[in-house]
């Protein structure tokens, strides 16, 4: 008789096939050396089926373990997943032991400026960060970074999305007037640029700081200026009632970003159901309400003038529950 929930705890899964389980490995920000395929490689081939899955959250997955293979496992792994979790900050203090925790999900990324040249910041850098803000953790939380409003990495359907901003300044002595700016924003993003009186206006209410503008500029005259973050809160997928997470602040510095994630279990330990086998934190701020959220979560922060704060209201899409 094996104790499927300590199994899980050290994340490795139940699998439908008696007496087997899956490995499965974080891989924060998505992004790995690849001396630890290797690796990966040996544990498929020596206690697995001789497959890898790669999974919806950017790890690994290793189907087709025997249970009884678990200790041997975790020694196995327990040099790379202390390497990984280390170049995030994270200290495991007994790697072969396996995972301490598994509540808290990989931290998910898009690939970020060190290929996309649509990319505001290095989402691997701050996904690491986040990983050890966060991890380890017993409560469920799902984490997104995505380096421009593009979102390719899907953050609005996570408990917390990360989007990259940037600040573009526009210099009226280098602008020639060819208005590729304003083409381009009009056409694709949101009609944010006017041209008046030989110069480029943008207007600040409906501007997504993507930064297209700088990249679409011949002269230089708009480039990049502060780089700052998007919050989106409340995004879930799920069975009756899926939903787009919406801005929950604008303008966020790291730190901002850092210290709300740093405070985000702490709400869930307060509030979640303990009937509830893991109740996801958005339902639990919808049961709270978003105020008592806000005060939990941004105690301690010093937000600045520029840090709005805004209420999503998105109920989600519900499916009828019959009668
Ligand atoms: S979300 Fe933006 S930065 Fe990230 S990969 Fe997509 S286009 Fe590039
Ligand atoms: S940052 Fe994006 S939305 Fe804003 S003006 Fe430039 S292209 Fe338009
Ligand atoms: S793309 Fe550059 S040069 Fe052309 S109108 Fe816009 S700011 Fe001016």
């Amino acid at each position: 008789m094996y104790d499927t929930k300590a199994i899980m705890r050290k994340a490795f899964r139940i699998s439908k096939v008696r007496n087997e389980s899956a490995i499965r490995i974080r891989v924060p920000g998505g992004h790995l050396d690849a001396a630890h395929l290797s690796v990966i490689r040996e544990l498929a081939e020596t206690f697995g089926n001789g497959t890898v899955h790669l999974t919806t959250r950017q790890g690994y997955e290793i189907p087709g373990v025997k249970l009884t293979d678990l200790g041997a496992i975790s020694r196995h792994m327990a040099e790379m997943i202390a390497d990984i979790e280390v170049a995030c900050g994270v200290v495991l203090e007994s790697p072969e032991d396996g995972y301490p925790a598994a509540g808290t999900r990989n931290v998910c990324a898009c690939i970020g400026n060190r290929v996309c040249r649509f990319a505001n910041f290095d989402t691997t850098a701050l996904a690491r960060k986040i990983e050890q803000a966060i991890y380890p953790n017993h409560t469920h939380l799902k984490v997104a970074i995505t380096g421009c409003p593009n979102d390719c990495i899907k953050a609005h359907l996570h408990d917390i999305g990360i989007v990259g901003t940037v600040v573009p300044e526009y210099d009226p002595s280098r602008c020639i007037g060819c208005e590729a700016c304003l083409d381009n924003c009009k056409k694709k993003i949101t009609n944010a640029l006017s041209f008046e009186d030989f110069a480029i206006t943008r207007d600040e209410d409906y501007c997504l700081r993507c930064g297209e503008c700088i990249l679409k500029c011949p002269t230089g005259a708009f480039s990049r200026g502060k780089k700052l973050y998007r919050i989106l809160l409340g995004g879930r997928t799920g069975k009756r009632n899926p939903r787009l997470a919406q801005t929950f602040v604008e303008n966020a510095t790291q730190d901002i970003v850092l210290g709300i994630c740093r405070n985000l279990h702490r709400f869930i330990a307060t509030y979640i159901d303990q009937s509830k086998a893991k109740e996801h934190m958005g339902y639990i701020i919808d049961r709270t309400g978003f105020d008592t959220f806000k005060s939990f979560v941004l105690e301690g922060l010093t937000l600045g003038p520029d840090v709005k704060v805004v209420q999503p209201t998105n109920p989600g899409y519900v499916y009828p529950r019959r009668p």
